[in-house]
């Protein structure tokens, strides 16, 4: 269908997404799923169809695409499976960007080409036990001495954690027994001293890979870090303005993928001699879910284009994460009220995407932090 935000070139990485998530993906999910078993080869193949690189320059080995085409692309893997689209958006957004954003050129020239061509994937370490929507509780410690920072600390629900070769975080930083605020760090995660957890028992994304980083006694150059101590707190959470959009578009194709699966159903299902979307209580679901869709369709395209054109969307950027999350959460407890009890069991193949939508409410920022966010800028607005 033509949407007035895409182009032709749009249209054609969105058939082409959807063609290989229905051919590559959609066969293999329900035994990744029930063995939560990370999703290797898919990836694999996502890097040589240049999906783990769509929004990295092309003179650093990405696609150099748009942020519209980006998210069409996370939406259509969504739709199918949201571990997926996690897997890739989470590298993307929150693995490469603060690299592509704040990177020295010597950081950008060691590790973007990889990223972007899906060799390695990155991950992003900002919450730990004292610091998740306070993401400024940081604990983590970098000390100076002489030409390297020996890090204590760690970090805790890191997406893609065992799974990457490169990891961002934040940290403390003191110098000479000063401390100069949060610095944000990129890092091989070969490094001596980081260790990996165990992989989180997770409800939904369960064949995302989410585990702790510890950092004992971690020494890293100078160098790693990326601009001046102090910095690292402002540019993690700009990073997660964007990453919110991609949240956004992982909420809308979870939430599609549930609706459709519920309208096939009511199209089927017999009761009381006639199918199901014919009972106005079940047909109105199905108009109010539609409606939220398309509601977040736009939120979520308004955000990618205004940030494709420069715009600052930290505003916009909250409200797509905010109302397609919602949406997505109320959207898949409704196609399992339509499905009954095949909605319920895992044969009805719809349960998934409910245990997938309750995180969208959760991570990068939650539904009470986006509301904090549009609140202030609203206010901020009023007053100038
Ligand atoms: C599967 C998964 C993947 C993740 N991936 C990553 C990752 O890759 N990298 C990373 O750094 N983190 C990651 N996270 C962590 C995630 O971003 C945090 O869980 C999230 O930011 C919320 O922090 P918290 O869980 O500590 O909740 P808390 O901050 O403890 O919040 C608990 C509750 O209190 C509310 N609350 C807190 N403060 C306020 C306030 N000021 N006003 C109103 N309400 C408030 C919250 O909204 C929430 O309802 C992941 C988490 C999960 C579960």
């Amino acid at each position: 269908m033509k949407s007035v935000y895409l182009n032709d070139q749009h249209i054609s990485i969105r058939e082409m997404v959807r063609e290989f998530s229905k051919t590559e993906i959609e066969p293999f999910i329900d035994k990744l799923d029930a063995n939560e078993e990370f999703p290797t080869e898919i990836i694999r193949k996502m890097g040589e169809l240049g999906l783990m690189g769509m929004i990295i320059p092309e003179k650093y080995g990405g696609s150099g695409l748009d942020m519209i085409s980006y998210v069409t692309a996370i939406i259509e893997l969504a739709k199918v499976d949201a571990s997926v689209a996690i897997t890739m958006a989470a590298h993307t957004s929150l693995g490469s960007m603060p690299l592509l954003k704040y990177g020295s050129k010597e950081q950008k020239e060691k590790f973007l080409p990889k990223l972007a061509k899906g060799q390695t994937l990155g991950a992003f370490g900002l919450t730990e036990p004292n610091a998740g929507s306070d993401a400024g509780g940081t604990k983590t410690k970098a000390t100076l001495k002489g030409d390297y920072y020996e890090v204590n600390g760690g970090k805790i629900f890191i997406t893609n954690a065992s799974k990457a070769s490169v990891l961002s975080f934040t940290s403390k930083v003191e110098i000479e027994g000063k401390n100069l605020g949060i610095g944000a760090f990129i890092i091989p995660t070969s490094t001596k001293g980081l260790e990996i957890g165990g992989k989180e028992k997770k409800m939904g994304w369960r064949s995302s890979d989410t585990r702790q980083i510890f950092f004992n006694k971690m020494r890293i150059p100078k160098d790693s870090m990326m601009g001046k101590p102090g910095e690292g707190f402002k540019k993690f959470l700009k990073t997660l303005v964007s990453g919110r959009i991609s949240i956004g578009a992982l909420s809308l194709g979870t939430a599609i993928g549930a609706y459709k699966k519920a309208l096939n159903y009511s199209c089927e299902r017999k009761s009381f001699g006639k199918t199901i979307n014919k009972f106005q209580s079940v047909a109105f679901k199905l108009a109010d879910m539609a409606t939220k869709i398309e509601s977040s369709k736009h939120l979520v395209y308004n955000a990618a284009w205004l940030q494709d054109q420069g715009f600052d969307v930290t505003k916009e950027a909250a409200m797509a994460k905010l109302q397609s999350s919602e949406a997505a959460m109320d959207i898949a407890t409704e196609a399992i009220q339509i499905m009954g009890a095949n909605g319920y069991v895992r044969e009805g193949k719809v349960e998934r995407y409910f245990r997938d939508a309750k995180i969208l409410e959760i991570g990068e920022g939650t539904s009470e932090i986006q509301r904090i966010i549009i609140s202030r800028k609203l206010i901020e607005n009023y007053k100038s």
